[in-house]
């Protein structure tokens, strides 16, 4: 049975939908205890969790997207892919990569998907990205094996500031792109056995109603087995552990004219088969 596990409360909970309605139930009541609360917890256990699901008869209570934190709350480590889409590294003037171009996002920066995301200057981006999920230990594997070490995707947000990605020289990825509320993800982690064809599905971002990116992750130059295979070559990769994949063309500091995001603008972000997230701009506390 596909799952989609989501953080409610900070609590594991299986999201189901029925009638229109998303219904939330408890991992740890639903599984009379097989299996803990602990969001983080449940990475580990995803092939348990998969094959005991069918058997649970909780059928959870109305959840609503707002009551749901980061699907992955306290990732060990967030790698992040960049010019990984050939329409984004030729709209932003620079060579097609030869080998996956890697950085990471600080996982203080993780986030829900109804967050809010902090406008601490006139440079703040957006880039809608596909997010993998890993859910068993990964040390060179191979790209045939690579998706057996997958628990699930989500959608994620790779907020960037890019004044501060571009104050150094070589730039500053990581710093530019983990502010708090950087990255928010969600709205669950979904199982691949969910998705008709989890190598190819719709990408897009509205800010404020306006289509500002849509694209098929089936574009992606390293796609996600690739990616695996490459990151645990020289990593350890444990569950529980997320991959930023990359973006998709139509960010806001390459368009013409510039455009970044305001206080009071609404980012929405939407990948078929997962779900979408829903982040309002403020100014920062
Ligand atoms: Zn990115």
């Amino acid at each position: 049975m596909a799952i989609r596990l989501a953080n409610r409360a900070g609590r594991a909970v299986l999201l189901s939908d029925s009638d229109g309605t998303t219904r939330a139930s408890d991992l740890e009541r639903a599984s009379g205890g097989r299996f803990g609360a602990d969001p983080m917890a449940a990475f580990g256990d995803w092939d348990a969790i998969r094959d005991a699901a069918p058997g649970f008869e909780d059928a959870g209570e109305p959840c609503h997207a707002k009551e749901l934190g980061p699907c992955v709350p306290a990732p060990k480590q967030v790698f992040a892919i960049g010019l990984n889409y050939r329409d984004h590294a030729e709209e932003a003037g620079l060579p097609i990569p030869e080998t996956p171009m890697v950085f990471t996002k600080f996982p203080s920066c993780i986030a829900g998907p109804t967050a809010e995301i902090p406008i601490f200057s006139e440079t703040t981006d957006w880039e809608a990205e596909l997010v993998v999920v890993i859910g068993r230990r990964a040390e060179s594997v191979s790209e045939a094996a690579a998706l057996d070490h997958v628990a699930g995707f989500c959608v994620g947000q790779d907020v960037s500031d890019r004044r501060l990605q571009f104050a150094t020289k070589p730039p500053q990825f990581s710093l530019g792109k983990s502010r708090p509320g950087f990255g928010p993800i969600g709205p669950a982690v979904v199982g691949l056995d969910a998705l008709s064809d989890p190598a190819d599905l719709a990408i897009h971002c509205d800010l404020d109603g306006e289509r500002m990116q849509s694209s098929r992750t089936s574009n992606l130059i390293f796609d996600v087995p690739s990616l695996v295979a490459y990151l645990s070559r020289f990593c350890a990769l444990e569950p529980g552990d997320l991959i930023f994949t990359g973006t998709p063309s139509g960010v806001g500091s390459v368009r013409d004219p510039r455009r970044f995001m305001k206080a009071g603008e609404t980012l929405v972000t939407e990948i078929e088969g997962l779900g979408k997230l829903e982040n309002a701009c403020v100014a920062p506390a």
